[in-house]
């Protein structure tokens, strides 16, 4: 079968490789929509937990043995630990992830635990499905998010959205529909603050200004994750999505000064990944489209390499 292959730092390629052959207890799944996440175009350059040679992949449907429409959560666990047992097997210190640390959705056909199947609703548009693990992801951040803020009584919130790729819209778009007052994004790229608008956000002209109950930042570098914190009003929160840098130059003594709050926010439980798939459809996701594997090398390289258009690309195998 034909799968675009990680085989080298900054290299991906369309290969034929071999039929997988699922173990005991995995299915495998016809792969119909798969898209390309920032993290991949990340570790394509600098492989850290993606090792080569791999086939990446963790934002797919396609349909399952018996042809049935399926989404597929990615996330591996053991099910046994502490943190699994308290429903929070995202965190899991031997989880693993389908398309970063075993074989994923860029290619024709793939292998997955029959565990990590979720059925989809009739008639739900291919593009849309793979963008469900996506939006999982925004959902887990918003709900961490209401977790610290939400409190019974207070006005619902004011949110900043720093970054407007594929994980940023779909933060403003949950926030939107989860109780936000009103949303304000930020980005550099006029396509993505339009898509940002589209969802119902409002385009912070000149960078974020005065004070926010909720940041969601969204790209993760030193200067964004300084911005969550120096535009979050005492006693609110920061979630932190992103993952561009290592570093967070945020002025910690604001922070204690003023009981900020910096949360991580990684992947999502799975009552999250369930309601993404109700939310979803609801949204304006024309800023996704879908290419043809055979154009899957020369897209993911465009990206990688700093490419801004498509904002969100899918592979359609
Ligand atoms: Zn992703
Ligand atoms: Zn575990």
């Amino acid at each position: 079968m034909k799968a675009l292959v990680f085989t080298a730092p900054g290299t991906m390629e369309l290969l034929d490789v071999p039929e997988p052959d699922p173990a005991p207890g995995e299915v495998l799944v016809e792969v119909r929509a798969a898209g390309i996440c920032g993290s991949e175009l990340h570790g394509a350059r600098r492989p850290g937990f993606r090792k080569p040679p791999l086939i990446m992949g963790h934002e797919f449907a396609g349909t399952g043995a018996g042809g049935e429409p399926v989404v597929v959560n990615p996330i591996l666990s053991c099910g046994r630990c502490a943190e699994c047992r308290r429903g929070l097997r995202h965190v899991c210190r031997e989880r693993e992830i389908v398309g970063v640390h075993r074989a994923g959705g860029f290619a024709e056909r793939v292998a997955v635990p029959a565990s990590a199947l979720r059925p989809l609703p009739p008639g739900l548009p291919w593009e849309t499905a793979a963008l469900i693990e996506p939006a999982a992801n925004a959902v887990h951040a918003w709900n961490q998010a209401l977790g610290a803020v939400g409190a019974k009584g207070v006005p619902a919130p004011r949110v900043a959205v720093i970054g407007c790729g594929a994980i940023g819209l779909l933060c403003a778009a949950t926030a939107l529909s989860g109780g936000a007052d009103r949303v304000e994004v930020t980005d550099l790229s006029p396509a993505r603050l339009a898509a940002a608008q589209r969802l119902g956000a409002e385009v912070a002209d000149r960078g974020l200004s005065g004070e926010y109950d909720v940041v969601i930042d969204a790209v993760g570098s030193a200067a964004t994750r300084a911005a969550s914190v120096a535009h979050q009003r005492p006693g609110g929160v920061a979630v932190w999505l992103g993952l561009a840098e290592e570093e967070a130059g945020f002025d910690a003594n604001a922070l204690v000064r003023s009981e900020k709050r910096v949360l991580g926010s990684f992947a999502y439980r799975d009552e999250e990944f369930a309601q993404a798939m109700a939310r979803i459809q609801d949204w304006d996701l024309t800023w996704a489209a879908g290419y043809p594997l055979a154009a899957a090398a020369e897209i993911f390289t465009d990206l990688m390499n700093g490419g801004l258009h498509p904002l969100k690309a899918l592979l359609r195998p």
